[in-house]
């Protein structure tokens, strides 16, 4: 087994629709991003690829490449989950903090395990998503953005750790 952490923040944008966890929250302006914004994808991403030593959301979806422009974040997570699977691994369960002051999580926390979830191959049980404020405190407490924490623990598909007794040079990830 191995693990990965992901961190992510956005700024809040008039205009934009809010996605978290690919759910859409119609109650709140929405995030910036070269993507639809959703940091809870984001940070998911970056737990996978860490778990597995594979780079960052930035190394495969750089905001350089037109292609990802209001890209999907589910999408992104779906190509991530692939890259984890071409490495032989699956996720195990992820654990995401949301802290913003608004909109509030909870309504809408179900929703999100399910979809996550889903494009995890895992199924909502795995898959935990807790909102929290930041006391009014700093840029958060100020409701300019969003921040998110994510890890994720992965396990070797069959068993097998294709990294077992690898050196740093032939390291095959
Ligand atoms: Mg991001």
């Amino acid at each position: 087994m191995r693990v990965g952490v992901g961190y992510d923040s956005h700024r809040f944008e008039e205009g934009r629709r809010l996605i978290l966890g690919g759910v859409h929250i119609p109650e709140h302006t929405g995030l910036t991003g070269h993507s639809d914004g959703d940091a809870v994808a984001h940070a998911l991403i970056d737990a996978l690829l860490g778990a597995v030593g594979a780079g960052d959301v930035g190394s495969y979806f750089p905001p350089s490449d037109h292609s990802w422009k209001d890209a999907d974040s589910m999408d992104l997570l779906a190509r991530a989950v692939n890259i984890l699977e071409s490495r032989n691994y699956q996720v195990v369960n992820v654990d995401v903090t949301v802290i913003c002051e608004s909109p509030k999580l909870a309504p809408h926390v179900e929703a999100m395990r399910r979809r996550l979830g889903d494009v995890l191959r895992v199924g909502a049980g795995a898959v935990s998503v807790k909102g929290k404020t930041n006391e009014g405190m700093g840029w958060i407490g100020r409701g300019e953005g969003i921040a998110v924490h994510a890890v994720a623990l992965v396990e070797a598909i069959g068993g097998f750790d294709a990294t077992w007794g690898a050196t740093d040079e032939g390291l095959p990830l």
